[in-house]
């Protein structure tokens, strides 16, 4: 239901287009901070939804805006649903825009961004696949806008103590994390009956080529996984989703407040 969704503090306070046109003019722009999360609509496995990068990004924002006051003056646009997701192109449920089309829509928007007035915009992502276009365009929204232009990825130190070494390096897709994630937000969305283990299987003598990184090779889901995932699905559990949540929405929060206070002239002083 509608009404579930755009619920709590972030719906109720701190969703812009919530606020009248005259009110989104009266904000104080001065310190203000506009959030635009990007996410992704594609396969995870065949135990997660393939909704499941942008559920993760809404439910932390959810999350994140429970911790704010007016006074913080942090504002939630609607997430863009759809990334960049041509690594998982050959599989169903993958519903990706290629680079062209996502490079157009952050320019327009961020092209908005400043002429509503606002002087910061932070693109949220919450899909991997989405990380060089991104930080490519904020350099060139800021080009274009002279926005101060902020790229996050929610994270948290703390995660790798809930989870294996091998999970923490190679978890990359569906795995521990993201699993137990989903069952914290959406238990329902889950079935744990299908969730699997597959770690790629790097070759001893070339470990120092990697998936990201500075010595990186370009790849495609089936290059690096039969099923689908890159991790253990089979470890994840609601309750450490709750923890990894609760810190993940805690770096999210003291992040956007740094963010928000951030001056980029203050730099060369
Ligand atoms: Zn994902």
């Amino acid at each position: 239901m509608l009404n579930t969704r755009y619920s709590g503090n972030a719906y109720e306070h701190f969703f812009l287009p919530h606020l009248s046109s005259d009110q989104v003019k009266d904000i104080p722009k001065e310190k203000a901070l506009a959030v635009l999360h990007i996410g992704a609509v594609e396969q995870h496995g065949k135990h997660l939804p393939t909704f499941t990068d942008t559920l993760i990004g809404e439910g932390l924002l959810a999350k994140t805006f429970e911790k704010f006051t007016r006074e913080d003056n942090i504002w939630l646009l609607p997430s863009i649903p759809y990334g960049k997701s041509t690594e998982h192109l050959y599989h169903s449920g993958t519903f990706s825009l290629s680079a062209l089309t996502l490079q157009n829509i952050l320019m327009d928007l961020g092209k908005s961004t400043a002429n509503n007035g606002f002087r910061r915009l932070l693109i949220l992502n919450t899909h991997g696949g989405n990380n060089d276009l991104l930080n490519m365009m904020a350099r060139d929204i800021r080009v274009e806008t002279g926005l101060m232009v902020f790229r996050l990825n929610p994270y948290s130190e703390k995660t790798k103590t809930l989870i294996t070494e091998e999970e923490a390096e190679y978890g990359i897709h569906g795995g521990d994390v993201e699993t137990s994630m989903v069952l914290d937000f959406k238990k329902n969305w889950v079935d744990m009956n299908l969730a699997a283990k597959d770690f790629f299987n790097f070759p001893e003598n070339k470990t120092s080529l990697n998936l990201k990184g500075n010595r990186y090779f370009a790849w495609m889901a089936e290059d690096i996984s039969k099923t689908g995932i890159a991790g253990d699905a089979r470890k994840a559990t609601m309750e450490k989703g709750k923890e990894i949540n609760e810190n993940i929405s805690d770096f999210m929060a003291e992040t956007f407040l740094e963010m928000a206070d951030f001056e980029i002239d203050d730099l060369k002083k």
